[in-house]
C-alpha cells in the first residue's frame, strides 16, 4: 500500500538559527530571497527526512508562496500544498489549474473583509505608534491573507494586535475569517482557505490513483491540526505550538 506523509515546512522539517535548539551540524534548507541562508536542518531532522523519503512519498503542505517555495531545497517530487492551500502544485511543478479557478473565486469574495481588517491593523498601528503593519499576501495573481510581523521580532507584541484589534472584527463583522498566531507570525484567513481542503483533494485524487493508501500529516502549528486529523496518523515535532497545546500538556 503506497504511504503520502503530508509535511508542514517551516518549524516541522527546518527552522531559522534562533530556533535550533542544538547548533551543532547543521546544513542549510531554505534560503532568503537575496541568497543568504533563512534556515536550517538537524541532523536529526535529516535522519527524519531521508527516513521518510524513503517509504514514502512527502508532499510538502506549506503557507510559503511560490517564491518561496523555490528557495526551499529538500527535494520533493510529488504534489505540493502552498499559501495554506490556496495552490496546489503537480508533481510536474505546474500550478493544478482547477484547483487555482476554484480558490481564486473564493479568494475575490474574501477580499473585502482582509481589506477592511488590513485599513483597522494600520489605523491601531498608527494611534498607537506599533511599528508593524498588515500586508495582504497575493501569490500567482490571487490574494490570500493578511500577515503582521513584529519588527523587532518581540512574538508578544502581536498578541495584543491579536486581541485588541483582530479577534474583537472576528466576532463581528469577520465570522468568515479565522486567526492564526505563532511566533512572530500573525494571519488572518477566510475560512475558506484551509491546508485541509488541499490535502483532502489531493488524498482524492491519489486514491483515484492507487487505491488504498495510508496517509501522515506533520505539523507544529494549530493552523496545521485540521489536515493533520484528518490523515490516518499525525506526527507533532516536540517543542513546537501543536506539541505544546496537544501531547505536552497531557
Ligand atoms: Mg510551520
Amino acid at each position: 500500500m503506497k504511504k503520502f506523509l503530508f509535511a508542514d515546512l517551516d518549524d516541522t522539517l527546518f527552522q531559522t538559527l534562533e530556533k535550533c535548539a542544538v547548533r551543532d551540524a547543521l546544513e542549510p534548507a531554505a534560503y532568503y530571497s537575496n541568497g543568504s541562508i533563512c534556515s536550517y536542518t538537524t541532523p536529526a531532522q535529516r535522519a527524519f527526512f531521508s527516513f521518510v523519503s524513503e517509504g514514502m512519498t512527502v508532499i510538502p503542505t506549506t503557507a510559503r508562496s511560490l517564491d518561496a517555495f523555490s528557495r526551499v531545497h529538500l527535494g520533493f517530487s510529488s504534489y505540493a500544498v502552498l499559501n495554506f492551500g490556496g495552490i496546489i502544485l503537480q508533481p510536474d511543478g505546474g500550478i493544478e489549474r482547477d484547483w487555482q479557478g476554484r480558490m481564486h473565486g473564493l479568494m475575490l469574495a474574501a477580499l473585502p473583509g482582509l481589506q477592511e481588517l488590513s485599513a483597522h491593523i494600520d489605523d491601531w498601528c498608527a494611534r498607537t505608534g506599533y511599528g508593524g503593519r498588515a500586508r495582504l499576501v497575493e501569490d500567482a495573481g490571487t490574494p490570500f491573507f493578511i500577515v503582521v510581523k513584529d519588527p523587532d521580532k518581540v512574538a508578544l507584541n502581536l498578541e495584543r494586535v491579536e486581541r485588541e484589534v483582530v479577534l474583537p472584527w472576528i466576532a463581528g463583522e469577520g465570522k468568515a475569517y479565522c486567526v492564526h498566531r505563532n511566533g512572530n507570525n500573525l494571519a488572518v484567513l477566510p475560512r475558506t482557505l484551509d491546508k485541509a481542503d488541499a490535502v483532502a483533494w489531493i488524498t482524492e485524487r491519489l486514491r483515484r490513483e492507487h487505491g488504498e493508501i495510508v496517509t501522515f500529516g506533520m505539523g507544529d502549528s494549530r493552523s496545521d491540526a485540521r489536515f493533520m486529523a484528518d490523515c490516518d496518523y499525525a506526527i507533532i515535532p516536540r517543542r513546537t505550538q501543536l506539541a505544546k497545546l496537544t501531547v505536552e500538556t497531557l
